[in-house]
């Protein structure tokens, strides 16, 4: 997993799993941290075609392409570049999301796969640094003992790609909170965006839309969107660039703010598989993603961090100074919750 990397000037980088693991390990002393190994090829084609699989794995590899192709298939941009060892790198946070789920077919109520979560990748197509779309290959697993599965996706950015996977599956309902795509990548997620049977719920916000807006909308829908549903299982990505120190978006949700939403998903009861995504401050996020472990597993989250990781890291602090009331994107985030109390009765 951590082989999975674009290069230095890439704002996607694996140092932050290597941080999160650190600080978790240093914080749950019992920790159970293993390596998944692998996907394989075939577990991979439950949610992507065979030619871009063999594109993908060719890439990987170095061979050249015709630039028609490489654009085709979404590797055309400064996003998403091929890079030697890219399949194998996409088969090890691919691995985490088989193992995960298959943790959750035996019966264990939790498991998480925090090197995947990316859920920007189409069945035919990479994109926003995103090849294989891990969450996508859990619910297609989760699917033999689940009948109804709800997929819950806090990133600052619209889980587009898992939206259209299960776009006409009336039993996956794909539920996003996001920054609007009339400002942001990948320019999707509104309302309108109906599936089969209605299972797509989207939270646009507008850019500024602070925590306090955040979590209220995310609470007033999410809780309709299960209610209304019923699903039996939850995958979870906890991307955790909402955060207001975020280099790639424009919400200011605190940590605080976005673990309450982990919370509320806790508090289902139901199954959890939880990943993570995106988050691109990397003095957040192995504060947010051990902040969610933490609260899913039920274990108490310290103030601090303990004094073996090193200051420089910047998350002594696990969470951040209350900001006090803001209330910023309030109005346009009430028509969202208006349009979702009519739709989920
Ligand atoms: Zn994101």
């Amino acid at each position: 997993m951590m082989e999975y990397d674009f290069g230095p000037k890439h704002p996607l980088k694996p140092i932050r799993l290597q941080r999160t693991e650190a600080l978790l390990r240093a914080m749950v002393p019992d920790l159970v941290c293993i390596d998944p190994g692998l996907a394989e090829p075939e577990e991979i084609a439950f949610v992507h075609s065979q030619d871009y699989i063999e594109v993908t794995q060719s890439l990987s590899t170095g061979e050249q392409v015709p630039a028609e192709v490489l654009f085709s298939y979404g590797f055309g941009s400064v996003d998403t570049p091929p890079f030697r060892g890219m399949f194998g790198a996409a088969l090890a946070y691919c691995g985490g999301a088989v193992r995960a789920a298959e943790d959750l077919l035996v019966g264990e109520e939790l498991a998480f796969n925090i090197g995947g979560g990316l859920h920007h990748a189409q069945r035919s197509r990479a994109s926003g640094f995103c090849v294989f779309n891990d969450p996508a290959i859990s619910l297609m697993i989760l699917k033999q003992r689940f009948k109804k599965l709800m997929y819950v996706d806090i990133d600052l950015h619209h889980g587009d790609g898992v939206q259209a996977i299960f776009e006409d599956d009336p039993d996956v309902l794909t539920l996003s909170i996001h920054e609007s795509g009339k400002t942001l990548y990948p320019g999707t997620g509104f309302v309108e965006e109906t599936g089969a049977g209605g299972a797509i719920v989207n939270i646009p916000l507008e850019a500024r839309t602070t925590g306090d807006t955040w979590i209220w909308a995310f609470r007033e829908v999410f809780a309709r969107a299960v209610n209304w549903f019923q699903p039996e299982a939850i995958v979870l990505q906890m991307g955790c660039d909402p955060h207001t120190n975020d280099p790639l978006g424009h919400l200011a949700v605190t940590v605080q703010e976005w673990l309450a939403a982990v919370t509320l998903v806790k508090k289902t009861g139901l199954p959890i598989l939880a990943c993570g995504g995106g988050g691109y401050a990397i003095e957040n996020v192995p504060r947010m993603w051990a902040a969610a472990v933490m609260e899913l597993s039920g274990i108490e989250i310290p103030e601090r961090a303990p004094d073996s990781i090193p200051i420089e890291w910047g998350v002594s602090a696990i969470f951040d100074a209350d900001p006090g009331d803001r209330w910023i994107g309030r109005q346009e985030a009430e028509r969202v919750v208006e349009y979702w109390k009519e739709k989920l009765v």
